[in-house]
């Protein structure tokens, strides 16, 4: 685990989150702890305990699950599961990441395409971390994206069978989510009351906001770094974001961002600059908000409508205007 209190800067980290808890002046200082995995700041905060243990140790050992997380879900860390499977094309996997696997197939489903985990070559070849970022060869693009539609991920039981060639598994789009569901499973186990987990987009509130009312969540702008575009206003729940602005490259004035239309292989442009989903749970608040961003807002709310009565959703689109799926939900600023 690297800790990262170096980056402690209040400003530092609005610019890095995408969601951010503003909490009352007048609440309890939390225990917090802070690490740095799935690419990202990781913080858990526990203001309030009832068990044995400290908010301290709540705080370390929350993060501890995310960290022991990574090496099983990567794509690409060496000797993780899923990038291991990806190498050698069949494998037996873990408990754990057989069933992660198998509800982001059911959410392949669910989503009608719009969260797909075959496109980790693609993500690959993008390259959206590069410090000298170039556009991929589109007859590769198109050469990757066929092998990836084209192919089976087969899982029986925990026996895992990739079809295609090139094709590769790609958890990235749910792993802080699941992360943030365990993290919280474990926090309630041992005692935790009330606390904030924050894990880049994602966000995670267990308890009462300390000081009474909602928590107040705040949505990074897609426009203009360290600024919000707006606050949410929650109880107990979970909340993610996905953004154009979040990774990614400019060349030539053109924005190449890293949610992938798994239709093109090319980065999703479908007006929306930012989506924030509320859900039941975090897995499904992270997959619905890739697959919201890559949806565009009308299919989006077509989608929710018809197949996601608990979920609540906030679009940003790139012409500046917002649509929250709920009054009183988010308040722009
Ligand atoms: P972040 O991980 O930055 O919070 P997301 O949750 O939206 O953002 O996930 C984006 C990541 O998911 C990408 O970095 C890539 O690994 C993967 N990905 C990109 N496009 C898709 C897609 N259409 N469906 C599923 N996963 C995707
Ligand atoms: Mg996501």
């Amino acid at each position: 685990m690297r800790h990262l209190s170096f980056l402690a800067s209040s400003s530092r980290l609005l610019a890095l989150a995408l969601l951010l808890s503003l909490c009352a002046c007048a609440a309890p200082k939390p225990a917090s702890a802070e690490s740095f995995a799935f690419d990202t700041i990781l913080r858990a905060s526990v203001y309030a305990a009832s068990g044995d243990a400290t908010p301290e140790a709540l705080a370390a050992g929350a993060l501890r699950i995310a960290d022991g997380l990574e090496p099983l879900l990567s794509a690409h860390a060496q000797g993780a599961e899923i990038a291991t499977a990806n190498e050698k094309r069949e494998a037996l996997l873990s408990q754990e990441s057989a069933a992660l696997l198998r509800e982001a197939l059911r959410l392949f489903d669910e989503s009608g395409g719009a969260f797909d985990p075959r496109l980790g070559a693609l993500s690959a070849l993008w390259d959206f971390k590069s410090a000298s970022p170039s556009l991929p060869d589109p007859a590769r693009i198109e050469a990757l994206l066929r092998d990836a539609r084209g192919s089976k991920i087969e899982l029986a039981g925990k026996r895992l069978t990739l079809g295609g060639e090139t094709m590769q598994i790609d958890l990235g789009a749910i792993a802080k989510g699941y992360a943030a569901d365990r993290m919280r499973a474990w926090l309630l186990e041992n005692g935790a009351s009330c606390a904030l987990l924050e894990l880049g987009g994602s966000i995670v509130t267990i308890g009462e906001r300390p000081g009474g009312g909602p928590w107040r969540i705040a949505v990074a702008s897609p426009f203009a770094q360290g600024e919000i575009a707006g606050v949410l206003r929650v109880e107990e729940g979970f909340l993610s974001t996905s953004s154009g602005a979040q990774r990614g490259f400019t060349l030539e004035g053109e924005r190449y961002h890293h949610i992938l239309d798994p239709e093109t292989g090319w980065p999703a442009r479908s007006g929306l600059a930012s989506v924030t989903v509320v859900a039941p749970n975090g897995v499904l608040a992270d997959a619905l908000s890739t697959a919201f961003f890559v949806l565009g807002q009308e299919r989006a709310l077509e989608l929710l409508r018809a197949r996601f009565p608990g979920v609540e959703a906030v679009f940003i689109r790139e012409d500046g205007g917002t649509l929250c799926t709920k009054e009183g939900l988010f308040e722009a600023s």
